[in-house]
C-alpha cells in the first residue's frame, strides 16, 4: 500500500532544480487562501515588483506563468508569431532546438543560426542571418545554455534584431538571479524564465516580460494566439495592472508564495552580492576540480558560473560515479547531453546551492569516488 512519501535530503547540484531554502519551503505550507482573495492579490502585486527588479526592468507586463520554464518559452512564441512569420533562432545546445520546435507548431518558419554546442551563439553569424531574411519578425536565443554551460552576448544579440526591427526573445532560464540580466538595458523584448535555477525556488513557475514593443505586437495581432492558456491577452485579465482581476485559471496559490519568498531572499542579499556569490564559488570549483587534475570544457570567457562542464576522464563511467554521488553522498549533479553524453558532467552551482559548503561536498565526494 502507498504511504506518505518522504524524499531523502539530497544536495542538488544538477542542472537544476537547485537546492530551495527551508525558508522557501515554509512560505510554501502556509495556509491556501483564494487566487482572487484580496490578500492573494496584493501578494500578487509584490511578486510582479520583485520580478522586475530581479530582470531589472520597467516592463508593465512582468508575471509569473503557472506552469514550467517551456510555458514561458511558449509563450513568447505563441503570442508575438503568427502562421507565415519568419524567427531567425540560434541554437548552440538543447533549448535552441525546443525553440525550433515552438516556431514550427505556430505555422512560422525557423531560420536556424547553429554553433558548436559548448560555444556561445556567434553574433556575425546572426548579423548574417538578418541579412539573408530582412523580413525575420524574431529573433530567439538562449542567454544561458544549461545543456552546455556556455553564456552568450545578450546584449549583442538583443542589439541586432532591434536594428533590424525585430523582436528577441531570450531564454533566461538558467541566467535570472545568477548573472547579470538588463532587460531593459539590453532591449530584450520578451524574456522567460523557471523558478528552479538560480532563483532556487521550487520547480513549476516561469517569470515572462514582456516589452512595451512585445505588448504592442500581441495587442495588434490578427490572428488568434493558438493557445488559450498562453494567451497574454487573457492572462492579463488576471495578473493585470487594475484591481479587478477576472478568474482565467486557479494560479498555484502556494507555490506563489514560494515564488515571493525567493524574490525577498534575492532582495535582501542583492543582485549584485548574488552575482558575485556566484562567480566567487564557481573559482573555487573550478580550482579544485583542476587541482584534481580534471578539465573544464567550456572557454573561461564564457562559462557559466552556475553551470559547470567538465570533462569525464578517460576510462571513467559516468553514471557509475553519478550514482555513487547520489547513493554515498546524497550529491546530485547532471548527466552531459547531446554531443556531451558520456564525456561530460553537469555541476550546477545555482541559487541556495551555491555556498562554500556545497562546492567542499562535491569535490571531497567526487574525489573520493574517483579515487
Ligand atoms: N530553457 C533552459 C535554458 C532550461 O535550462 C530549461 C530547463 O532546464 C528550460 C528552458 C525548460 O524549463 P522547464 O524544465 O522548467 O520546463
Amino acid at each position: 500500500m502507498a504511504t506518505t512519501f518522504y524524499p531523502p535530503q539530497r544536495t542538488l547540484m544538477g542542472p537544476g532544480p537547485s537546492d530551495v531554502s527551508p525558508r522557501v519551503l515554509a512560505a510554501l505550507g502556509r495556509p491556501t487562501i483564494g487566487h482572487l482573495d484580496p490578500e492573494f492579490v496584493t501578494l500578487m502585486d509584490e511578486i510582479k515588483g520583485l520580478l522586475q527588479m530581479a530582470f531589472q526592468t520597467d516592463n508593465q507586463l512582468t508575471i509569473p506563468i503557472s506552469a514550467p520554464g517551456s510555458a514561458g518559452m511558449e509563450a513568447c512564441f505563441v503570442n508575438l508569431l503568427a502562421p507565415g512569420d519568419k524567427a531567425i533562432v540560434c541554437q548552440n545546445g538543447v533549448f535552441g532546438g525546443r525553440m525550433k520546435e515552438n516556431v514550427e507548431r505556430c505555422g512560422a518558419t525557423a531560420i536556424m543560426v547553429e554553433d558548436d554546442w559548448g560555444t556561445p551563439v556567434s553574433v556575425d553569424k546572426v548579423s548574417a542571418a538578418f541579412a539573408a531574411h530582412p523580413d525575420a519578425k524574431v529573433l530567439a536565443f538562449v542567454h544561458a545554455e544549461t545543456s552546455t554551460g556556455v553564456e552568450s552576448d545578450a546584449a549583442a544579440l538583443c542589439k541586432i534584431a532591434a536594428d533590424n526591427n525585430a523582436l528577441s526573445i531570450m531564454d533566461a532560464v538558467t541566467s535570472l538571479g545568477g548573472i547579470e540580466l538588463k532587460v531593459d538595458e539590453w532591449g530584450a523584448d520578451a524574456v522567460y524564465s523557471g523558478s528552479q535555477k538560480c532563483l532556487s525556488c521550487v520547480p513549476g513557475i516561469s517569470p515572462v516580460t514582456f516589452s512595451p514593443k512585445a505588448v504592442e505586437a500581441i495587442q495588434n495581432r490578427q490572428h488568434k494566439v493558438q493557445s488559450w492558456f498562453l494567451d497574454m491577452q487573457l492572462v492579463m485579465g488576471y495578473w493585470g495592472g487594475d484591481s479587478k482581476r477576472a478568474y482565467h485559471h486557479t494560479a498555484p496559490v502556494n507555490a506563489m508564495y514560494a515564488l515571493h519568498e525567493s524574490l525577498l531572499m534575492l532582495e535582501e542579499e542583492g543582485l549584485d552580492l548574488a552575482f558575485e556569490r556566484h562567480m566567487f564559488h564557481h573559482e573555487a570549483l573550478v580550482k579544485g576540480l583542476e587541482a584534481m587534475g580534471l578539465n573544464m570544457l567550456v572557454d573561461q570567457s564564457c562559462r557559466l558560473p552556475q553551470l559547470n562542464l567538465v570533462q569525464i576522464p578517460e576510462g571513467i563511467e559516468d553514471a557509475a560515479v553519478r550514482s555513487a554521488l547520489l547513493s554515498q553522498y546524497d550529491l546530485e549533479i547532471g548527466a552531459g547531453l547531446g554531443a556531451f553524453v558520456g564525456k561530460a558532467w553537469r555541476i550546477g552551482l545555482m541559487g541556495q546551492a551555491c555556498y562554500q559548503e556545497n562546492v567542499l561536498l562535491c569535490l571531497s565526494a567526487l574525489d573520493n569516488v574517483l579515487a
